[in-house]
């Protein structure tokens, strides 16, 4: 344990980065096992290896950057992904407008009737069936 200590010292080690890229390896080792389609499997090491590199990288600065990317590129989704499922739950109980001059997103609770919207954004009105 100690050698191995020594060995990582000055390494820059596991970041969500890389433990996303190790998970793409398994995700392609399994479906490239399921699916008989061995190229998968190869492919599968790309991600692999390209994790162990970065592991193993004592250029921790350059390690930090790639990271805080794909944190950034990862959160968006994120952020996507619940907006979606929020307006897929929600639409039984609001419907979503467009605001016409700047385009904000406004949601509405349904059966109100024809109601004058006013955009939090803009303070554009606007008259809508709910
Ligand atoms: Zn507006």
């Amino acid at each position: 344990m100690n050698r191995f200590r020594q060995f990582m010292y000055g390494r820059y080690g596991l970041d969500t980065l890389s433990q996303y890229l190790v998970y793409l390896a398994l995700i392609l080792t399994l479906v490239g096992t399921i699916t008989r389609f061995n190229i998968l499997i190869n492919l599968s090491y790309i991600p692999l290896v390209f994790s162990l590199y970065r592991m193993l990288s004592k250029n921790i600065s350059k390690r930090t950057q790639e990271n805080n990317k794909f944190m950034a590129v990862k959160s968006a989704y994120q952020h996507k992904f619940h907006q979606f499922k929020d307006k897929i739950n929600g639409s039984k109980t609001y419907r979503y407008f467009n605001c016409p001059s700047c385009k904000q997103k406004i949601r509405i609770p349904k059966g109100k009737g024809k109601i004058c919207i006013t955009c939090p954004k803009c303070r554009t009105e606007f008259i809508k069936r709910t």
